[in-house]
């Protein structure tokens, strides 16, 4: 049966698996495609990427999940089939910018708290990585300062935690505009997070291509609501795991996604 996880992270963003090991799990679990959507970057897809998913007859497609801003809400919207343009780089550069200063701030809320992380301790996790919460939380429960990284979210840094700060990132419009730039589509990503019905309804007037209705551990019914909302819409439907590795162990490679009529309409170029 063909089965296409779009949606996992690797170790260029918050995941744990390299790319390569990815698509080993992948070939491993039985999928037949794989989008690897890193945080902010497209850094997964380098030659040796394409040429082990040839050797393993996965079929890999383009994709990114950014994080955006909606009336002061934090919305990841997934680009899908983008082309590695320098518009889109450059997009991505300035995400790790933007990112720098973020955590910066994160670790002056924690150290205030007695929880000092320098900033060298977090960037030694890897120099080219996009670095985010995850990788603080890790450093926290490395240093004993909590028990888990879930404990971590839940106690600090979770969105409107003593220890969030709003990400001052490109807002869903702007981030839609890049996407269709570099020739990809814009996909409200799990938007059953967002709580308010209002912010749901106005955000899917913007110019979204589709919404990711299968995700995750969703329960079904949930994921018919999102279905109805795509069919209603007429807008394009995805799926995925959201896949992080051993910072998520509940959550298994493969465990949702999307048939192959679902990815033809993704990834097709007409
Ligand atoms: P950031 O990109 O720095 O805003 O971190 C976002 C990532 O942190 C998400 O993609 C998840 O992997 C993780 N995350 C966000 N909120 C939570 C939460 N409440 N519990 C566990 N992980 C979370
Ligand atoms: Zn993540
Ligand atoms: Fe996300
Ligand atoms: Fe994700």
């Amino acid at each position: 049966m063909y089965r296409a996880d779009l949606h996992c992270h690797s170790t260029c963003s918050d995941g744990t698996y390299t790319p390569i090991e990815l698509l080993h799990l992948a070939k491993n679990v039985g999928l037949s495609a794989l989008c690897i959507t890193d945080h902010d970057t497209l850094d997964a897809y380098t030659e040796e990427t394409y040429k082990e998913a040839e050797n393993l007859q996965i079929k890999l497609f383009m994709g990114v999940e950014f994080s955006s801003r909606y009336l002061g809400h934090n919305i990841h919207i997934l680009g899908y089939g983008v082309t590695q343009s320098n518009s889109i780089l450059e997009f991505c550069k300035r995400h790790v910018k933007r990112r720098k200063d973020r955590n910066l701030a994160i670790l002056q809320k924690l150290k205030r708290l007695s929880f000092p992380i320098e900033e060298e301790e977090l960037y030694q996790i890897g120099l080219t990585r996009v670095i985010g919460r995850p990788h603080i939380a890790q450093i926290m429960v490395e240093k004993g300062y909590v028990n888990s990284i879930q404990d971590a979210f839940d106690r600090y840094l979770g969105d409107s935690r003593c220890c969030y700060v709003i990400d001052d990132s490109f807002t869903a419009q702007e981030t839609i505009d890049q996407i269709h730039e570099a020739h990809g589509k814009a996909f409200l990503a799990h938007p059953h997070v967002i709580r308010k019905t209002q912010i749901i309804t106005s955000l899917l007037a913007l110019n979204f291509d589709g919404i990711e209705c299968y995700y995750s551990l969703l329960d079904p019914a949930q994921e018919k609501k999102w279905l109805k909302i795509a069919h209603e819409k007429n807008l394009l439907i995805s799926g995925g795991s959201d896949f992080h590795g051993t910072v998520k162990p509940q959550i298994q490679l493969g465990c949702s996604y999307v048939d192959e009529n679902a990815v033809e309409k993704i990834f097709n170029r007409h």
